[in-house]
């Protein structure tokens, strides 16, 4: 039997998940991983604050895990690229939890409520976090009010979360953090991530009948559509999380850097979003006093190259991050 053809440069984006995966693979190519990464240090870490639920600002502890990349193939990501090919030997998790732990205690002088474990992936995916090493990793987070882990919908059940939520205890709040990426049908689809809105909604329904938190994130300006659809959707996106049960959405402006989006704005299918658009969605979701709504600010030079308009984009950004509110203006 003939193997498969390799896509080429002029391939349109396919319409199978076999094809799509084949498809994003084939735009990495000269796209390199960060090099140097260490199993047994985490990629990085830093502190964040947040709106506790209850009143009050949460100081919170991110750590970036090294693990394994992710087995999804989504046509958005570019995580990958800050990962290793092999599965972390047994015990490399937990030491980069303790490293990071280590390290934040030397320099910050009131220690974090919170922990957020993110590891470009999905923390029940076993390859990329072995089993285990969960319970050695609840042990350390059981000092945290909240531990907040991401996950693919599909990995969310039974078998998977329970064991860890149980090694947690009842003091740690779990909160899983799924990505929606967007309630729009159809791009759902052609994002490659392998899950529909049904599949979603019942990942956020498990979640929530388990009495754990549910954060979900949303993409603002995914491919395929224009600035004004992008506003529309980021809305629908939002309104179709809370209606899974969320307590707080994380807006994602959609950025390049993977080969595949730089494919499809070269033919018109891509754009980051304008500024605007990812304030508008802000205001939009903080609006309905629903729960808690978050834009992401990482990586604004790519959304507002001028320096001084980026810098008043991240005040007011942070500013509503901070507050819940949007200043009006
Ligand atoms: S599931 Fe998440 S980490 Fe995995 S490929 Fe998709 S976006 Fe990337």
């Amino acid at each position: 039997m003939n193997p498969e053809p390799a896509p080429s440069e002029t391939d349109p984006y396919p319409d199978t998940r076999a094809g799509r995966d084949a498809w994003i693979l084939a735009r990495r190519t000269g796209i390199d991983r960060t090099v140097g990464l260490d199993p047994w240090r985490p990629s990085h870490w830093l502190r964040e604050t947040e709106p506790d639920p209850l009143g009050g600002q949460a100081r919170i502890l991110t750590v970036f895990l090294t693990n394994r990349e992710c087995p999804w193939r989504c046509l958005m990501c570019d995580l990958w690229r800050h990962t290793l090919e092999e599965t972390v030997p047994l015990g490399a998790v937990p030491a980069q939890v303790r490293i990071a732990r280590e390290e934040d205690r030397l320099r910050a002088s009131e220690p974090p409520r919170w922990l957020k474990l993110y590891n470009a992936g999905s923390f029940f995916d076993h390859r990329a976090i072995p089993r285990e090493d969960l319970p050695g990793i609840a042990r350390q987070a059981r000092d945290f009010g909240r531990l907040v882990v991401e996950c693919h919908p599909g990995l969310v059940r039974d078998t998977t979360v329970l064991p860890f939520r149980e090694a947690l205890g009842a003091g740690t709040t779990l909160e899983l953090a799924l990505g929606l990426e967007t309630a729009h049908p159809g791009v759902l689809e052609r994002l490659n991530k392998g899950v529909d809105l049904g599949g979603f909604r019942r990942a956020a329904e498990w979640t929530r009948n388990h009495g754990m938190d549910l954060r979900v994130f949303v993409l603002v300006r995914p491919p395929f559509l224009d600035e004004a659809e992008a506003l529309e959707w980021a809305c629908r996106s939002i309104d179709f999380a809370f209606d899974c049960g969320a307590q707080t959405v994380s807006l994602i402006p959609t950025r390049a850097g993977n080969g595949a989006l730089e494919w499809l704005a070269a033919r018109g299918q891509f754009a980051p979003p304008r500024p605007e658009t990812l304030e508008a969605a802000l205001a939009h979701g903080l609006g309905l006093d629903r729960g808690r709504v978050f834009a992401d600010t990482w990586d604004l030079d790519r959304l507002e190259p001028d320096p001084v308009r980026r810098e008043s984009l991240r005040r007011r950004l942070e500013e509503a991050n901070r507050t819940q509110r949007m200043r009006s203006v």
